[in-house]
């Protein structure tokens, strides 16, 4: 197991926060995005990206809708020399109690045993608390909270770092 991953959410780490995201018009990278993921690349990470997406259970928009996106998203990463090793996604709303809607750590835990990643060497970027909790239930010690996304309690956070976006993480992950 020597694959190690930079773990990204997608709402508010990689893409500005519109609330239920999906459609193309309204997705906006944040600023940074791919020279960091170009950075974390030079580095030998491998680059995986976890979203809850509720707003599938909760009929918002349709799984079509979602993976339309998804695409647009990764032939973006593609035209900038990024290659996204996988995408999960939770489908599920809060009620519906699964295994894979963080703070759980379901995705985390299928892309260790699909990929071979090592957890121990891996860091992951959200900034939502809930991020945060999944990557530690998952054995990830390494964890960036950002503030580009939802308000976030710095003080009550439990990441070990704090950043103001994901391009700030270049100083964290050396
Ligand atoms: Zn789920």
């Amino acid at each position: 197991m020597s694959i190690k991953a930079i773990f990204l959410d997608r709402d508010g780490v990689i893409n500005k926060e519109v609330g239920y995201l999906h459609k193309v018009e309204d997705f906006e990278f944040i600023r940074g995005v791919f020279t960091s993921c170009n950075y974390f690349q030079s580095l030998g990470y491998e680059i995986i990206i976890l979203t809850n997406q509720s707003g599938i259970g909760r009929g918002y928009y349709t799984e079509d809708d979602f993976l339309r996106l998804n695409d647009w998203m990764l032939d973006q990463f593609s035209l900038k020399k990024i290659n996204i090793l996988d995408v999960y996604y939770c489908p599920h709303g809060p009620e519906d109690n699964c295994n894979c809607r963080k703070p759980k750590p379901g995705m985390f835990l299928a892309a260790k045993e699909e990929h071979g990643i090592n957890m121990e060497k891996s860091w992951m970027i959200g900034d939502k608390e809930a991020d945060i909790q999944a990557a530690f239930h998952a054995g990830i010690p390494n964890t960036i909270l950002v503030k580009s996304g939802h308000p976030i309690d710095e003080i009550s956070s439990k990441s070990k770092y704090v950043v103001d976006s994901i391009m700030n993480s270049k100083s964290v992950i050396k």
